[in-house]
């Protein structure tokens, strides 16, 4: 049976925006040393704006214009920052057919022309030969009918309490580890920013899934292990993790189902909060 001080927590932690949906959760947030954050989404607002535009044999609004238009049904952060920078209507009526590929981008017939938007590997895949991006941030790819057609650079920003976060996390000596589906040069910077020493860039989300259990594996019995994201290609590690925590606003239903708990407000200083509730109940139930 569930101690009743188990119920006072889980009522305290929803006051503050933090819904856990199981005692055994609090318990094992109470016990865990592992915290392996998603990046985008979750460290970062997933709001990105543009920075560059390189068009190749076309204009900078044909550019963007295309990538709106094959973005127009991903709830990817990168479909709808697109989708924001395009601004105007888009007619459904154009887009014959999209098909998204996780970790990858998205493909799509444009009133015929059969257009492919996403990161190099996507376009290594495809065999399409691509601009060399050496600024920082994310780009995204264009071909057009096996073409290339340029990129346009993105680039996100930390969430506010994204810092504080991570740096209560490391007074308490506990492991930080980022993985994303981003480029190595952009992991890297937001991890040294915030203070993680592990990170694993270029995943595609069944590497994320792998590197999870690596992790899961060389842990002893009591070890517990706390996997954050925002249910973006993330969904199956939040299941997978003994505590996945997601965040509740921008995150996708499909997140806010495979977590134990949600952070309302997708402020993942939330974390601090419920590991704050945890520790206490734990104190109060022994
Ligand atoms: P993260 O782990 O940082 O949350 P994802 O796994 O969601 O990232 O995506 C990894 C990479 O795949 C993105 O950085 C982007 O390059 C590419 N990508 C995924 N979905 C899309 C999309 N809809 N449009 C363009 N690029 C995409
Ligand atoms: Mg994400």
């Amino acid at each position: 049976s569930v101690p009743l001080a188990f119920f006072g927590g889980i009522g305290a932690a929803s006051r503050q925006g933090v819904v856990v949906k199981g005692a055994n959760f609090l318990e094992n947030l109470a016990k865990t040393e592992t915290f392996v954050f998603d990046k985008t989404g979750t460290l970062t607002k997933g709001v990105f704006v543009v920075k560059e535009y390189h068009p190749r044999n076309m204009s900078k609004e044909e550019l963007l214009e295309l990538m709106a238009y094959g973005e127009i049904h991903s709830n990817h952060p990168i479909a709808q920052s697109l989708r924001e920078a395009y601004g105007k209507e888009l007619d459904k009526k154009k887009v014959k057919w999209v098909k998204e590929y996780s970790g990858f981008g998205v493909r799509a017939n444009i009133e015929g022309r059969k257009v492919y938007i996403g990161n190099s590997k996507f376009m290594r895949r495809n065999e399409i030969v691509y601009s060399k991006v050496r600024s920082a941030g994310t780009a995204v790819h264009l071909a057009v009918d096996g073409v290339y057609a340029g990129y346009i650079l993105i680039a996100d920003t930390l969430r506010e309490d994204a810092k504080y976060t991570i740096s209560q996390l490391r007074h308490h000596q506990m492991i930080l580890v980022m993985l994303t589906g981003d480029n190595e040069r952009v992991a890297k910077s937001v991890a040294r920013e915030l203070g993680i020493e592990n990170v694993f860039a270029n995943l595609m989300p069944e590497g994320k899934v792998e590197q999870l259990q690596e992790f899961m594996d060389s842990q002893l019995e009591e070890e517990k292990l706390v996997f954050v994201g925002d249910g973006i290609n993330d969904a199956p590690v939040l299941a997978m993790a003994d505590v996945g925590i997601a965040m509740g606003g921008l995150g996708s239903d499909a997140a806010i189902e495979a977590a134990d708990i949600v952070l309302m407000k997708d402020e993942p200083s939330g974390i601090i909060k419920a590991i704050r509730i945890a520790k206490e109940t734990l104190s109060v139930v022994k």
